[in-house]
Parts: structure tokens; sequence; C-alpha cells
């Protein structure tokens, strides 16, 4: 295969830059090792910044957030629900962050506003009475999930290639550039290679990993970060704990459910982790000084991500430091001024979710200067397409379409989330146009299959059965699709099991294991 740039990772910043490249018109193959999303990107807050957070840690990438937060509300309306956000302090915060906190915002361009503790706890009931300050900002919410598809579907529209369950496993160097890339596919085991004249490294966490692979260095530091989802909304608007960024200070609303975190925990690797009991117990003391209710509500999932945090080598921000001091700014490496290190290699990692568009412009922009192409970035003024590919992400929608069609034979499969045949039969079709390969996890992640409170106990075989009675799946392949899924789930569960969860763990069990003896299966 032969392209003019190959993107490693399909991540927001991959799908993003993608569509940046194929707006202006270039050959665009994109690989990823896992699916859409299998990073950070499906591991977040899912905050659109309004930047306030960093305004003491990171001015810089405070303003870069609020300007992007800014444009993403009007370019990509329908991946955000625009909630508004609060900073909150309660008795015993420092006063002089608090007093400090508007003049902050404003000296990096973000609108603020002062309200009475009184009135911001009749916009959020939920709010603790020991309130001392509240400021109103720009905050909102994305749906990361819709975003990634989004981007990738319109990038696919304009002759862009995605190759999901490939990844990187060398390259094959001439003249000190990366003349063929090495993909291996994970499903048929089959490997390939890929001629590209430019080779970006959008691999998040394994960005210095694949740039080991063409003799490049990359000084990585790996933060992990875990989450907790509520069965319910909480909130209406994001809430914030208004002091320097720590442990557990923001909730904020995921659709139909509240996401509360997060951690900053080190570790060696972004391979292998799953959220851990000590960060669920973290997590929630500290939320729940702002919002009591974080004390006493059912967490029906955990989830964590890796945050790919470069500068180990910069003295300001040692080992012994807190990770949270580390720039949230992205680093744009060109490896052609690295010694040794392949010339046409770029890598793009680091930054937020909120600033990945930006991101991808100035990636593209480097990608286009080393080719020659003058074709300007569009991604500032033309908005992002609603597209099918993601249509099934959104909270609520299965339901509502379910009910105003009123078609009896389109059983549910899901019934938390209320998602139908109709609707799988859509996520199958798309999946088949991309590669054939329509899975579980795949389903999974197109859809809100999976994400109510059973989590998965009864979704998941009544969908395999679905898809065995449909033709889709053969043979064993179910029950290894099924246990892949469960264990997703189930890392997710694990560290939340008291009350409900466990009740819940227990009939997951004895239906899984103790009627179809699942885990007698062999792994895969
Ligand atoms: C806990 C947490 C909370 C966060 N909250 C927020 C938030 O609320 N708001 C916000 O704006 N930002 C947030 N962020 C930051 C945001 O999630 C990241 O900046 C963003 O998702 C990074 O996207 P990415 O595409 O660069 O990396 P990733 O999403 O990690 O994508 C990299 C991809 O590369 C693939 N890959 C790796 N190696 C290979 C290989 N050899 N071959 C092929 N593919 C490969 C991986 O499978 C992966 O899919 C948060 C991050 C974390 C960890």
């Amino acid at each position: 295969m032969q392209t003019q740039v190959l993107i490693i990772g399909a991540g927001v910043t991959g799908t993003g830059l993608a569509r940046d490249l194929a707006l202006r018109g270039l050959s665009v193959v994109v690989v990823e090792k896992r699916d859409i999303n299998a990073g950070a990107s499906g591991g977040n807050h899912g905050l659109l910044h309004s930047g306030a957070r960093y305004i003491a840690s990171d001015p810089a990438a405070a303003a870069e957030c609020h300007i992007e937060n800014q444009r993403l509300k009007q370019l990509a309306p329908h991946c955000i629900e625009n909630t508004g956000g609060l900073f909150v302090a309660v008795a015993g915060d420092d006063e002089r962050y608090i007093a400090d906190f508007p003049q902050m915002c404003r000296r990096c361009h973000i609108p603020v506003r002062q309200v009475d503790p009184k009135e911001a706890r009749e916009m959020e009931p939920t709010l603790s009475d020991t309130l001392i300050a509240a400021y109103l900002v720009d905050d909102a919410t994305v749906d990361p999930f819709k975003l990634s598809l989004d981007n990738m579907a319109d990038a696919r529209r304009h002759g862009a290639v995605l190759r999901r369950h490939c990844r990187v496993t060398g390259f094959q160097m001439a003249q000190s550039r990366i003349r063929r890339t090495t993909i291996i596919d994970e499903v048929t085991g089959r490997s390939e290679t890929i001629d590209a004249d430019v080779v970006v490294n959008a691999a998040g966490a394994w960005a210095g990993v694949v740039a080991g692979l063409a003799g490049a260095t990359i000084e990585m530091r790996y933060s992990k970060g875990s989450l907790l989802v509520t069965q319910s909304r909480l909130c209406e608007r994001v809430v914030n704990r208004l002091r320097m960024p720590t442990d557990g200070d923001i909730l904020v609303p995921g659709g139909t459910v509240s996401i509360l975190g997060t951690t900053s925990v080190r570790v060696d690797s972004p391979d292998v982790i799953y959220p851990e009991v000590h960060e669920v117990d973290t997590i929630i003391d500290q939320g729940a000084a702002m919002i009591p209710q974080l004390a006493v509500t059912r967490y029906i999932r955990a989830y964590c991500g890796v945050r790919p945090l470069l500068g180990a080598d910069d003295p300001q921000t040692s080992e012994d430091d807190d990770d949270r001091a580390v720039s949230r700014g992205f680093a744009l490496i060109d490896h052609a001024r690295q010694p040794g290190a392949p010339s046409n290699l770029i890598t793009i990692s680091g930054g937020k979710l909120t600033t990945y568009r930006l991101m991808a412009e100035k990636t593209a922009d480097l990608v286009c200067s080393r080719l020659g192409v003058t074709a300007r970035c569009r991604t500032d003024v033309t908005a992002l397409p609603d597209t099918v590919d993601a249509r099934w992400t959104e909270p609520g929608l299965a339901p509502n379409v379910w009910l105003r069609q009123k078609a009896p034979d389109d059983m549910l499969l899901c019934e938390c989330e209320m998602v139908s045949q109709s609707v799988v039969d859509e996520i199958v079709a798309g999946l088949q146009a991309l590669d054939g390969r329509p899975d579980l996890k795949a389903i999974g992640l197109r859809s809100r299959i999976g994400k109510g409170p059973c989590q998965g106990t009864f979704c998941s075989q009544r969908l395999a059965a679905y898809l065995y009675d449909r033709g889709h799946l053969q043979g064993a392949d179910g029950l290894v699709q099924l246990r892949l899924f469960l264990r997703e789930r189930w890392r997710g569960q694990q560290p939340l099991l008291w009350d409900m969860n466990l009740a819940q763990a227990e009939l997951l069990e004895a239906m899984h294991c103790g009627l179809f003896g699942l885990e007698l299966e062999k792994s895969p």
C-alpha cells in the first residue's frame, strides 16, 4: 500500500489529523492497533475545558483551550452539550486562590462571572451547603467517541483509509528516511508494508515506543487517571473544585450519567492499567466535599486512561514532583532535527481532547511544508459533519427512535439503554463497509450497549445470540468475543464492589459462569 501520509494511532489526534489532511487533498492511511479511541481518547472525562482549570499551572494551555472551546462549540455542536461550568470552593479551601481566580481567568481571556453561593446551589441543588465561593465559566462536555468517529468518517469521505487492528511493528530505513512501515493485522496475523512519504506518530502514550522502533527518542512519563461513572446524572453543569488541580475535583455530566474524577498516578507502562480501589476512595472522598451525594450514590463503572506527559528530562519536573505540574500543552516533534532519527517522521503528543483540532492543524501544516503542499487548513472554518457512523453513541437517542417508530418486531437487545436490533443492524452495516468485522466490542464502542446499570450482564449474551442468528458469528467466535466484552466491563466493575454493584456482579457471574460456563472457555 502506498500513501502520502501514514498516521499511527486512531485517537482523537490521529482521526482529527486524518480529516485535516484529507480536506487539504492529501492521501492518508490511518493504522490503529485496536479500534478508534482505544487509548486516552476513550478514557477521559469528556470535558471541553474552558481553560479555567489551567490558569495557574499552565496559562498558555488555558488560553489555547478557551479558543478551541469556542471554535468547537460552533463547528461540532452535535458532539457537545453546552452545559456551562461552575468552579466552587468549600470551607477550608485556599482563600487566596479563590480571590485571584477571576483575575487569572481574565489574563488568559477566559470569561468568568462570580455567583453567590446561594445562587450556585439553586442552579445545582446537590452542591454542598459549605460552599464559600462560586464562579461560572464556559465549560462544556464533549462525546469523545462521537468526535473521533465523526472525524474519521469525514476523513474517509475525503479518501482517507482506516485500518483497525493493525499494529505498527517496525520501520525499514533508507538514506535516513522511513521507506516502509511494517504492520501486523492482529486478527488475521498477516503482516504487510505501507510506503509513505511522511509518517506521523500519533500513538498517544505509546508515542515513545513507536518512535523507538524508528531509532528516535522521546522522553515520556505516564500519568494514569481514573474516573467513576454514576448511575444517574447528578448535575446539569460541569462542577470543578476551585483550587489548584488535584485528585477528585471535577464532576462532568455525560448525557444521562455523571463522571467523577480524576487521579494522577505515575505508571511504568500504558499497557496494563486499571482503576484501583485506593483511587476510587480518594476520588469519592474529595468529590463528596463539594457534592455530598457522591458519598452515597451508586457508581456503575470505573475506567482509566493514561496521559502521555513529555518532558521527563526537564529538571523543573523531576521524578518526585506531582505530574500535574507537567505542561498539558502539546508537543509537535519534527524528528528531522534529531541526530540519527528519520527525517520523515513527525510525532504529535500530549495536549487535550479540547485542543485536538489545533494539534491536528499544526501537525498538518508541518506535513504539508514537508511535501510542498500549499493547501491551508479548513477544519477551523468547516463544520464537522454529524455522520451515521457516530450516531448511536448519543445517550437517549436509541430509546427515542425506538419509541417513535413503534416497531413491535424491532426487539430490544439492551434494555438499560434501549438499543434495538435495527440499531445493531445499522452499526454492523457500517463496520462491514469499513473492514467487514462486526464484533461485540466494536458494536459496544459505537453504541450504548453494555453502558447501563447491568454493565453487559443481559445485553452481551443477547447481542451475541443475535449476531449468531444473523450469521455474523460462527463457531466459538461468539464465546471468545463475549469473554473479551465482559472482561473489559469487569475491569471497570471490580474496584466498585459494594452494595448494588456486588449483587449485580454476582448475578453476572451466576449467569455467565454458572449457566454458560464461560470461565471454562480459553482466552484468545
Ligand atoms: C484520565 C484522563 C482524563 C482526561 N480528561 C480530559 C478532559 O476532560 N478534557 C480534555 O480535553 N482532555 C482530557 N484528557 C486528555 C485527552 O484524553 C488526550 O489529550 C487525548 O485523548 C489524546 O489523544 P491521542 O489521540 O493523542 O492519544 P490516544 O487516544 O491515546 O490514541 C493513541 C492511539 O494510538 C494507538 N497505537 C499505539 N501504538 C500503536 C501502534 N504500534 N500501532 C498502531 N496504533 C497504535 C493506540 O491504540 C491509541 O488508540 C484526559 C486524559 C486522561 C488520561
